[in-house]
């Protein structure tokens, strides 16, 4: 995959509508209810799927949207002890780990300077982990940016600029960096990138051109241009996160998720407990218990949280591939739909559909909305036929579903009756 670029959130905030807000809500409760029940009965807790272990609490950027900016953090600054570090490191070399995994939370992780040997041993310890990381590329340079790339599998820079326009660290990265990070061969994605690393062989690098001045998510009710918002949404789903993920923070405490920037709730505590006692502990599974059996209401932080699914979850193809085959079958068998579809005709379905051929899952073609020519390699049918196949149909991202809902809802279809959309990012 080598390069890419993209314009994640475009020009407008990401303030969604309370109409897609609902749909994604209703989405989501029957994804976790489906997904959690098990886990909730089960005599051992599965392990997470995705760790973030953020080495250091502070970033040195000023961007409005996040309460972890250096204007306006409130944490204590702190970074992990190397001890610590090492032993989660081999507490997850232990159990086998092979989920995803990322040295960073809600901080900039280039401000801890060994970040670099911590990321190349936590590369060696668990080489069937997914290694990503997020920066926002202020301090790239080429010696960063190659250690990096060669250590992980997935690196994503955020370069914030209200023009779009590459941050000069950024671009003097990248105007050196080696094929296939080469800046002139990049591609560019338009939309959002499907979340799967789509190569084995090597990293690959993301670079989101995001302004800065926008109003995103409302992470945890913290964010500093919408925490006066009037009319917030309030969700009534359960929510995947404490089922998925585990956030470590430097003083080794643990965060109910990546959207608590400020920890209101701590989860366990690494230095008295090991990795697995607290992510099986008293404290993870009270929360669990309450966000599945009464939502989001209690809880403070999460009763207006407009986080859906599990964004930053990177699967292993592997994992996005068994997970949906799993979901397809079942779906296909249950209802005696006829086929199964990839939302779209992009370069990122092309590869997908390849992708998870080779790993078991045949689609049946692309969901042609943009007028293209189907051809032998990738047939294709406009979603007017896919609907009336009463075909199954994967989503690669949440945002396409807007539009599609409305197809569908015309149509008679509803999601929550025909499961007709799986979003794998929301899983
Ligand atoms: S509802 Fe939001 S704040 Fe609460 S655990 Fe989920 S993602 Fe985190």
């Amino acid at each position: 995959m080598g390069l890419s670029f993209t314009k994640s959130f475009g020009e407008d905030d990401l303030h969604q509508s309370h109409k897609l807000l609902d749909r994604l809500d209703k989405i989501t409760a029957d994804s976790v209810h489906h997904f959690a029940k098990n886990f909730l009965s089960a005599e051992t807790v599965p392990d997470f799927q995705d760790i973030q272990i953020e080495t250091c609490n502070r970033c040195n950027n000023d961007c409005p949207f996040c309460p972890a900016n250096r204007n306006n953090d409130t944490r204590k600054p702190r970074f992990m002890d190397e001890e610590l570090f090492y032993s989660i490191i081999d507490q997850l070399y232990a159990m086998d780990y092979h989920g995803t995994i990322s040295l960073f939370s809600n901080n900039e992780p280039l401000l801890d300077g060994r970040i670099l040997k911590f990321v190349e041993y936590a590369r060696k310890r668990l080489p069937n982990a997914v290694h990503y990381l997020y920066t926002n590329g202020i301090l790239l340079n080429a010696e960063k940016f190659s250690a990096l790339v060669k250590n992980l599998d997935v690196l994503i820079i955020d370069n914030y600029d209200d023009n779009f326009q590459l941050i000069p660290s950024v671009e003097k990265t990248l105007s050196t960096a080696p094929a296939p990070y080469d800046i002139s061969s990049a591609k560019v994605v338009t939309g959002l990138a499907a979340y799967a690393r789509l190569s084995d062989s090597e990293c690959d690098v993301r670079v989101d051109l995001r302004k800065k001045n926008q109003r995103l998510s409302l992470l945890a009710n913290n964010s500093p241009n919408r925490r006066d918002e009037q009319n917030k949404f309030r969700p009534t789903s359960p929510c995947i996160y404490p089922f998925k993920q585990m956030i470590v923070r430097p003083d080794g405490t643990t965060a109910k998720c990546c959207n608590d920037p400020l920890t209101d709730m701590v989860t366990g505590d690494l230095n008295t407990h090991t990795v697995r006692e607290v992510w099986r502990g008293r404290a993870y599974q009270d929360f669990r218990k309450e966000i599945f059996f009464n939502g989001r209401k209690n809880l403070k932080g999460c009763e207006f949280c407009d986080t859906f699914g599990l964004a930053m979850y990177i699967p292993s193809l592997q994992t996005a591939a068994a997970e949906f085959k799993r979901l397809a079958d079942e779906m296909t068998r249950r209802k005696n739909l006829g086929a199964i579809y990839i939302f779209d005709t992009t370069q990122q379905s092309k590869q997908l559909f390849i992708k998870f051929k080779v790993l078991g899952v045949n689609f049946d073609g692309l969901v042609n909305v943009r007028d293209e020519p189907c051809d032998e390699n990738y047939p294709c049918a406009d979603l007017q036929s896919v609907v009336a196949e009463r075909a199954f149909m994967l989503i690669p991202t949440p945002h396409y579903a807007d539009d599609i809902f409305d197809f569908l809802q015309a149509a008679g279809y509803q999601y929550r009756r025909d499961w007709l959309i799986y979003t794998y990012d929301i899983n």
